[in-house]
């Protein structure tokens, strides 16, 4: 495991055996972090970054109590052949002198990035920071977090790193529900209401399936089948990748919900390519993975 940056020279004999592919999390790992890890593993030498990144929490979200066991996340990796793990402390990836953030741009003005402010801001530094310090030629995002995903890729494009992005699908539960480290706040109850928000991203897939084309009646749609969680934060349809309100006869569209759930904020998604009548799951990236 490496801690440091002085450590981080180990990296050169990985990065010359093959593609360095690196999957960043905030650990707590699950099913989700380790399907990305094993796409990794096809792809070259795999390194996984677990850091809970202090910068993208803001003030009242879930920073000090998010869940941190990194003897437990090792052991889950262990099976995978993992070939490097990164597991830096807070002190060793912000020095008390750093005060630069990474500016996103506007496709973090939207769904998440409006009800969180900087929290896009504290993404991409400390993307930044990880494609820098750790220099891989792959990165594996989960397209769960699609806004993620698209802010990340947005800057990738404008300030020329040199890295190849790939999001892969989102991992569920048998009922639907996308595996989250929040998920573990949910009792049987809020895991009941939380299939809202499957359902929502489903039903408004089937309204277009059906032939609706007007973007405001798919967010009443997706709005109202969320009436059992505590509270909607966006039920919203949207171009990809620009996020801009989107037509609906061709192209690629994002259905995003995200709402409250007892303790838990959770989101959803669903990523369409619309061809005239024919309608297909796909990838949010060119590089994505289309299941
Ligand atoms: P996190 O530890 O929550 O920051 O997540 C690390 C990476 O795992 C991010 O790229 C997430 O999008 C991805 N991820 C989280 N949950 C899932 C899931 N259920 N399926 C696939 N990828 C996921």
């Amino acid at each position: 495991m490496l801690r440091s940056r002085p450590e981080l020279e180990r990296l050169a004999t990985l990065r010359a055996s093959g593609a360095l592919t690196l999957v960043p999390t905030m650990g707590s790992l699950h099913e989700g972090h380790l399907s990305l890890i094993e796409r990794a593993r096809t792809i070259g030498p795999t390194l996984v970054s677990i850091f809970v990144n202090p910068a993208q929490f803001g003030p009242g979200e879930d920073y000090a109590a998010y869940p941190r066991d990194l003897a437990h996340d090792l052991e889950l990796i262990e099976p995978l052949g993992v070939d490097a793990v990164f597991a830096p402390s807070a002190a060793e990836m912000y020095r008390s002198a750093d005060t630069v953030r990474i500016e996103p741009g506007t496709r973090a003005d939207v769904l998440c990035g409006a009800g969180r402010p900087g929290h896009f801001a504290g993404v991409l530094t400390v993307v930044a920071k990880l494609l820098n310090l750790l220099r891989p030629e792959v990165a594996i995002f989960g397209r769960k977090d699609a806004q993620q995903c698209l802010v990340i890729a947005e800057m990738v494009e404008a300030l020329d790193f040199r890295v190849r992005l790939i999001d892969h699908p989102t991992v569920r539960e048998s009922d639907g529900l996308a595996l989250s480290s929040r998920n573990r706040y949910l009792g049987a109850e809020h895991r009941r209401r939380a299939q809202a928000l499957w359902r929502a991203r489903n039903g408004a897939r089937e309204q277009r399936e059906q032939g609706e084309r007007e973007p405001a009646r798919h967010r009443r749609t997706m709005a109202r089948q969320q009436a059992e969680t505590d509270r909607v934060d966006y039920a919203e349809i949207r171009s990809v990748p620009d996020l801009i309100t989107p037509e609906l006869a061709a192209g690629k569209i994002l259905l995003a919900v995200a709402a409250q759930v007892g303790p838990a904020r959770l989101i959803d998604n669903l990523v369409l390519q619309i061809d005239g009548q024919r309608i297909t799951e796909t990838a949010l990236l060119a590089e994505g993975d289309d299941r």
